[in-house]
């Protein structure tokens, strides 16, 4: 069979069903509508069946929408390859300024824009697609997990639990990070893990006049930014002493490249030093994602007695989070200024993941990579966690982790305005998980 053309005849149709896809708002946020999650739930199942997952359905969980489960075996001590994507999406809200409507596939710039186009949809179609390249009778035993959580607090952690045994197999295909840029293929190989806790600072027992007793008496606000700011050098590195670190020898990540795609201001420089990349999947990163203190329209001439933050650090692969919060947590502790009182509160702890790339699925991914694309593939990290790959893990320990997807870091904006993706990067993504499986079955 000729996989590439396959797959380019297949490709009208299966852009059609990503547009279909694309108008259902299958946010499963709080306070979003349950109807279009559940609909894009009924719709999906129908084309997963209709690609030749017969058996699919949609797996009774204890809350939340339901992930649907399916699986088509191959020819008898075939391996065992699970497919994962998510059907639920971010939100898109006015205020994120897209330019074009979120919920209807617009293409323009060779792309197809709208929530969801690329993450995960844009995944799920390329499950589809793959079955169609077979029509329906892969080379190798095929399991598909399709979750409808993703975004928000997903169910799929505690199903796998529940049901391990439903998750064995040799190789998880997790189709939902993506390459650096288009047409440029790599494995996403590690991920950063996250660790958080919300830090107290106190330096009076009660609010005071401050021009009675401004001066003297330090206000709490102020000693916080002081702290916060102890946690960067003057370059923006991160200064927390004990924090792992890490090399990074996979691709690399242009500045102005970054720049682009992360829209920062006109002037703003980027923060830290060295490559990139390295900063990225290799350092550490530390943010204040909340601050607590009197409120610009509730401000009066007082000093504020106690101010509190809520700081996230990207913790670098193969560290441990316990020991980084210890870091991060004895850094605190011990900078304040001016004898301010510092609470810690931790609130998060949740791994890095470095994925084996030595493995049977490894090589043949490489290759499909390479064939689909006319180059080898390189590797990436990933700033963000992925929890779910833990409990993966667990159920199928020796496992091979191949992360991949069809969505391109320099443009496709996921979770921002104006998500695309390149049709041409969707179908190359079909033509090599439709080579995986058959270089898998073979044994090559
Ligand atoms: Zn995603």
């Amino acid at each position: 069979m000729d996989i590439p053309n396959k797959v380019a005849a297949l490709m009208p149709s299966l852009v059609a069903d990503l547009e279909r896809l694309v108008a259902i708002p299958s946010v499963a946020f709080p306070g979003y509508p349950a109807e279009p999650v559940e609909r894009m739930a009924h719709e999906t199942l129908e084309l997963v069946r209709a690609a030749g997952f017969t058996n699919a359905e949609l797996m009774p969980v204890p809350s939340g929408y339901p992930p649907i489960y399916a699986e088509v075996p191959g020819p008898p001590g075939s391996p065992v390859v699970m497919l994962y994507a998510h059907y639920d999406v971010q939100p898109a809200p006015e205020s994120q300024g897209w330019t074009s409507d979120p919920w209807t596939a617009t293409h323009k710039n060779g792309r197809i824009y709208g929530r969801g186009a690329a993450d995960d949809k844009g995944g799920l179609v390329a499950h589809l697609g793959t079955m169609r390249v077979f029509d329906g009778q892969p080379p190798c035993t095929v399991r598909l997990i399709l979750e409808g959580m993703e975004e928000t607090e997903s169910n799929l952690p505690a199903f796998v639990e529940a049901h391990p045994e439903l998750f064995a197999c040799d190789l998880f295909v997790i189709c939902d990070t993506g390459n650096l840029r288009v047409a440029e293929p790599v494995f996403t190989t590690v991920l950063r893990g996250d660790v958080a806790c919300v830090v107290t600072v106190g330096t009076l027992q009660h609010p005071l006049h401050s021009g009675v007793f401004g001066g003297p008496a330090p206000d709490a606000m102020m000693a916080l930014a002081r702290l916060l700011s102890t946690l960067h050098d003057d370059e923006g590195n991160v200064t927390v002493d004990g924090a792992s670190t890490g090399v990074w020898d996979g691709a690399d990540f242009g500045e102005d490249e970054f720049r682009a795609s992360a829209d920062l201001l006109d002037g703003v420089r980027l923060a830290g030093s060295g490559p990139v990349s390295r900063r990225l999947w290799a350092r550490p990163s530390v943010n204040a994602i909340g601050v607590d203190m009197t409120s610009v329209a509730g401000s009066s001439n007082v000093l504020i007695p106690q101010a509190r933050a809520k700081l996230s650090m990207r913790i670098v692969p193969g560290s441990d989070p316990s020991k980084e919060l210890d870091a991060l947590e004895a850094h605190l502790r011990s900078h304040a200024p001016w004898g301010a009182h510092v609470e810690v509160e931790r609130t998060k702890a949740a791994p890095p993941f470095a994925c084996r790339t030595d493995g049977p699925g490894y090589a043949a991914a490489r290759r499909a990579l390479e064939e689909a694309f006319g180059k080898a593939p390189g590797e990436a990290g990933n700033g963000g966690s992925i929890p779910l790959l833990r409990y993966l893990q667990n159920a199928a320990p020796e496992a091979e982790f191949l992360l991949w997807g069809v969505s391109d870091i320099a443009a496709s904006r996921i979770h921002g305005s104006d998500e695309s993706v390149d049709p041409a990067e969707l179908q190359r993504m079909i033509v090599a998980q439709s080579l995986l499986l058959r270089n898998i079955a073979s044994g090559e």
